[in-house]
């Protein structure tokens, strides 16, 4: 198939929502491509109170549809049922992965939803530990579950600054926020079929931004008083300028690990500042220099990975209209 796979995110318990979005699929995206939808689940109101409903909505889906299953998530508390470091979210993750065969989904987003509060720093030794404790259990899965690929999603610095202003309530993630902790995931990727990422591209660059102003104005090494006051305290120093996406990709390529999904969003480079109110996950794509970037960096990934997913993932001001995926849209199809 010489087309790109397109996706609509939708709350997978909503039939609502889904609704909304195989409409809009099939109004918008021509039957030169594929079209998909991004399954989302929260942990564990959703995921787990509402797992019957999740599973009827799914089974009305059209079958030549791609699914994306992005769940469980959940990035604002310490929970050992989704943190990858755990034994009890190697079952969550199973549970996961067996619903997802038994539902025809062919790929599962997952977060290492390792979080930390701010109050703890640690050695590289027990980042090295932990990080082999996520690579275990994610290498057990795609063992198991060889039919599912398995994306490792990028993280934004700050974590949860589209609800948090006060870097002290923040949470950290010691993985998957820079260029150097996905590049390290890669290698130990390496030759594994079903083990691959899901690059956010909002998560990215707002990564990004933050890192060059952190060593524009503080150096490369900056004191742990200032990572966290800027939310970056899973950030390794020495800080180093993270390099751009489409370096990312040919990187990931070079190291044999995969790119299974992209999340598209429109970008500005603003910095987070704590105190100074809430940031949004992105905005919608049109004709500017992030929209430049973003088509590059499509049709980059298309070459070098095959089929990817490309989900449309900015906020929405109403999840049923959905104005801002459907614009973001029409500008991607026209320039593709
Ligand atoms: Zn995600």
């Amino acid at each position: 198939m010489d087309g790109y796979t397109f996706q609509l995110p939708a709350k997978a318990s909503s039939l609502d929502q889904i609704n909304a979005v195989i409409k809009i699929l099939e109004q918008e995206v021509p039957s030169t491509h594929k079209k998909g939808i991004q399954l989302l689940g929260l942990w564990p109101n959703d995921w787990v109170k509402n797992i019957a409903t999740i599973s009827q909505n799914i089974r009305r889906l059209p079958l030549d549809y791609a699914l994306s299953l992005h769940a469980p998530i959940s990035p604002m508390s310490q929970n050992d049922f989704v943190d990858l470091r755990t034994d009890t979210a190697l079952q969550t993750m199973s549970s996961v992965c067996t619903f997802a065969e038994e539902h025809n989904i062919g790929d599962i987003t997952i977060h290492t939803n390792s979080t930390d509060n701010h109050q703890r720093h640690c050695g590289q030794d027990q980042i090295r530990s932990e990080k082999l404790r996520i690579i275990n259990n994610l290498s057990k899965l795609s063992k198991e579950y060889s039919s599912i690929n398995l994306s490792l999603e990028n993280l934004p610095a700050p974590l949860m600054g589209d609800n948090i202003t006060d870097p002290n309530q923040m949470p950290h993630d010691f993985f998957m926020t820079t260029d150097l902790s996905i590049l390290d995931f890669a290698r130990d990727f390496a030759g594994i079929p079903n083990l691959g990422f899901c690059i956010d591209i909002y998560h990215y660059q707002k990564a990004k931004s933050q890192v060059d102003y952190l060593i524009q104005h503080f150096g490369a090494n900056p004191d742990s008083s200032v990572l966290k006051q800027f939310g970056c305290s899973g950030i390794g120093v020495p800080l180093s300028p993270m390099r751009d996406l489409n370096d990312l990709a040919l990187e990931i390529k070079s190291l044999d690990s995969k790119i299974f999904d992209c999340q598209l969003t429109g970008y500005d480079k603003s910095v987070w500042f704590p105190h100074n109110g809430l940031l949004r996950e992105g905005s919608e794509i049109n004709d500017t220099f992030a929209g430049k970037e973003i088509l590059s960096l499509i049709k980059n990934v298309r070459n070098l990975f095959g089929e990817v997913n490309f989900s449309l993932d900015m906020p929405c001001t109403d999840y049923i209209t959905r104005k801002e995926q459907i614009t973001s849209m029409r500008y991607i199809l026209e320039k593709l």
